[in-house]
């Protein structure tokens, strides 16, 4: 064999921790030379947001699990850590690799990809991107002017005109080559992603099982167990929803796959009840998409307001004044919401189930946030903030466009009067009070607080607030 077919194709991983359905892996395997898979811990690289403590924590689980497949396949996982515009040329000089490929990210980040791209092909390398973590490319889906669709109806509608392309299989022993001799890789250990002193992720552990395996598991009982009851799925007591979102976001499955498996090629037995439901299942999946369109438009989704006359809304605090996530919040009340101890239950529930399992059900994140909002007035970037660093699935795009949606500065979002009355709420889609029960031990006993604010009364002070954003878009 010659030196060249020696020189090794590099795969590198971001997030698309997965070896089924994965573009960029089947099309370094195509070419036929020896492979290289990396994944580089890029904290400090000009568009990167570094990670909040429960996506580190899911973060090294989906690592270790990706390693021990490749592993299976005779190969190993390549971990680096720096700023990606060293790294990966200095692995590219160091392996003599001839080529380089990776799925496509839609965040700021983009731009150290294009600058790669592009002065790896002066030297003369093959890099090519691929389209592994959405639909549809958000620029593929344009009205009629060619512009970012603003509503999600039409937005999706459109984007269910494109056909979806067949998932593709993961590489066997059969059609891979490793290089022989493995590149030098870090210990994970010494990344500290786990939490420590104290060691908070007990809660995360008995709920999750990061990984692609876990993945394809919570997918497949999601079809065969609780899709049928999809149509409760705005009830936080019932599990009827598919719990893939922190999979979807670290890539360990696509949109793809759960596309073909309801809608597709893998589709033929899905029992008769739960077909019912696929089409709203699959619009959900949508708005994954539709938040990313917005973050590739808008990079600074989650720091500006979509709508620019939210600039005027007049805050009670300030994000300075709330202090970061790691300390107690600079104001009480924002404490008292971070730790579910509002008086308000269906709140307090949801901050609760947060904090232990490292997410909270999707109505209930509307009310917490609308509490947050509209009820203590508080800037929704503190808001977004403590979700970037609690949630597993804190994704750079659906956080702050959902967060975004609820303030009502965001696209197609809620009207700036709709206040969610979390009392409502709850005798709406917790009836029988099953969910605050089981997270809220001591409720209806003296150790259960007051709640910090008269309900009524924050929201006529909301909507007076909402006047200055009247009238600042009304000048514009
Ligand atoms: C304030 C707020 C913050 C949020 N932050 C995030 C976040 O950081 N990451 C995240 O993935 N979702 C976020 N969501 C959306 C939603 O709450 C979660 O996606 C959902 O609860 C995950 O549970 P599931 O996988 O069982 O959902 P399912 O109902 O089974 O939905 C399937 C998939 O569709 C996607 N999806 C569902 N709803 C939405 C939505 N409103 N926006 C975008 N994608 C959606 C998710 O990928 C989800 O896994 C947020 C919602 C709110 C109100």
């Amino acid at each position: 064999m010659s030196r060249s077919e020696n020189q090794p194709s590099i795969v590198w991983l971001r997030n698309d921790l997965r070896l089924s359905d994965n573009p960029a892996l089947t099309a370094a395997t195509s070419e036929d030379r020896p492979l290289v898979v990396v994944y580089i811990h890029d904290e400090t690289g000009d568009g990167i947001r570094p990670l909040g403590s429960a996506s580190k924590w899911w973060l090294h689980h989906s690592l270790t699990a990706l390693d021990a497949a490749l592993q299976k396949l005779g190969g190993q996982l390549t971990l680096s850590h720096g700023p990606a515009t060293q790294v990966l040329p200095a692995l590219v000089d160091e392996l003599g690799a001839t080529s380089v490929h990776w799925n496509r990210r839609y965040t700021a980040a983009r731009d150290i990809d294009a600058g790669l791209k592009a002065s790896l092909r002066e030297q003369g390398l093959t890099v090519e991107s691929h389209q592994g973590n959405l639909l549809n490319e958000p620029w593929h889906i344009r009205n009629g002017q060619g512009e970012p669709y603003k509503v999600f109806t039409p937005y999706w509608r459109a984007a269910q005109e494109r056909p979806v392309r067949d998932a593709l299989r993961a590489p066997t022993t059969t059609t891979l080559r490793w290089l022989a001799g493995s590149p030098a890789s870090d210990d994970i250990a010494e990344w500290n992603l786990l939490p420590t002193r104290p060691d908070w992720a007990e809660g995360l552990r008995e709920t999750w099982t990061p990984g692609e395996q876990g993945a394809r598991n919570r997918l497949e009982s999601f079809v065969t167990e609780r899709l049928a009851d999809y149509h409760r799925r705005d009830e936080p007591a019932v599990d009827a929803t598919s719990g893939l979102s922190p999979h979807l976001r670290f890539g360990e499955i696509s949109p793809t796959q759960i596309w073909q498996r309801l809608r597709g090629t893998g589709s033929t037995d899905v029992p008769n009840p739960a077909r019912n439901n696929v089409a709203k299942f699959l619009s959900e999946i949508g708005w994954r998409e539709f938040s990313t369109a917005l973050l590739f438009d808008n990079p600074r989704l989650a720091t500006d307001s979509y709508r620019p006359a939210y600039n005027a809304f007049p805050w009670g605090y300030t994000v300075d004044q709330i202090g970061g996530v790691d300390e107690p919040a600079g104001v009480s009340e924002v404490e008292a919401w971070r730790r579910g101890r509002t008086g308000i239950p269906l709140v307090d529930a949801g901050m609760r189930e947060l904090w232990h399992t490292g997410t909270m059900h999707n109505r209930v994140r509307m009310v917490v946030a609308s509490f947050l909002i509209k009820n203590l007035l508080i800037d929704w970037r503190a808001g977004e903030q403590w979700f970037w660093d609690t949630l597993v699935d804190a994704d750079e795009a659906s956080n702050p466009a959902n967060w975004q949606w609820v303030a009502g500065s965001g696209a197609d979002a809620a009207p700036y009067f709709r206040v969610f009355n979390p009392i409502l709420q709850q005798k709406k889609f917790d009836p029988a009070g099953e969910y605050v029960a089981r997270w809220i031990p001591e409720l209806g006993t003296k150790n259960y607080p007051e709640p910090i604010v008269d309900l009524a009364e924050t929201r006529r002070e909301a909507l007076e607030a909402y006047t200055a954003v009247k009238a600042a878009a009304a000048s514009n």
